[in-house]
């Protein structure tokens, strides 16, 4: 009996000889890590339906409780070719799609599947029309804090409820007002990035649209986005030097 998904491809990596190993998302299977044999062959017909980005339906024999399927063959639905072309876009979509199999590795939550596949079509979708790559990055971040259920306080001060505010505290998950931060002694931000880091943890699928035309987010804030989700979570990336080997985010 042939098994059928209909994945996004969110990496493809070297195997053994000719063959490639394949992450992929779908909503009914979440990350499934396929072995594709002979792909890397010149005259292999599943290349293009098996790079990365490429929405593709696989055909297979599921192995029960194997976390590695053995890809039958794949039809492409749509190319995306646009994401793997420019540089800028590749790494970014590159750093969105490790994030997506780091969310929902060994934790396969339906739910939670949802909430990521429209974020990862939204944010592929808006990479692919326009050049707002910083902006989809840092959305892309917001929402994952979100996903884990780590994201920042940025109402009040998160220490007593204050609404004056001139610091963020990793350790207290955000905002703080002047008074708690002489006595915590956390880090003291201009009035330009906490307004910043207030509108971006505000983005959600509803308003993203609007987002994209809003100042873009620069260096300091994203890479402050990716520190708090480090310091509250298990995340690390591979992907995130390519940020800034290419100045994407500088
Ligand atoms: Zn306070």
């Amino acid at each position: 009996m042939n098994d059928v998904l209909n994945v996004y491809v969110l990496s493809q990596n070297d195997y053994k000889e000719n063959d490639a190993l394949l992450k992929t998302f779908s909503l009914e299977k979440g990350i499934v890590t396929f072995i594709a044999k002979g792909l890397l062959k010149n005259e292999s017909k599943n290349a293009a339906s098996c790079l990365p980005f490429s929405e593709s339906t696989f055909t297979y024999d599921e192995k029960e409780g194997s976390k590695l399927q053995i890809l039958h063959s794949a039809s492409l639905k749509t190319s995306h070719r646009a994401l793997r072309e420019n540089i800028n876009k590749q790494t970014i979509m590159s750093v969105i799609s490790e994030l997506t199999e780091q969310f929902l590795n060994d934790n396969y939550d339906p739910t939670l599947a949802i909430d990521i596949y429209q974020g990862y079509t939204q944010c592929m979708n808006a990479l692919e029309q326009t050049s707002k790559g910083k902006h989809v990055l840092a959305y892309f971040l917001v929402s994952g804090l979100r996903w884990l259920g780590v994201e920042p306080q940025v109402d009040e001060c998160t220490l007593c409820s204050e609404t004056q505010i001139n610091s963020i505290s990793m350790e207290e998950g955000g905002f703080i007002c002047s008074d708690c931060q002489k006595e915590i002694q956390s880090q003291v931000f201009t009035t330009e990035f906490l307004y910043a880091f207030r509108i971006v943890n505000k983005v959600t699928p509803d308003n993203f649209n609007r987002y994209l035309n809003y100042q873009e987010p620069d260096k300091t804030l994203i890479n402050y986005l990716y520190d708090f989700m480090k310091f509250h979570t298990n995340i690390s990336l591979k992907s995130w030097v390519f940020l800034e080997k290419w100045s994407i985010i500088n």
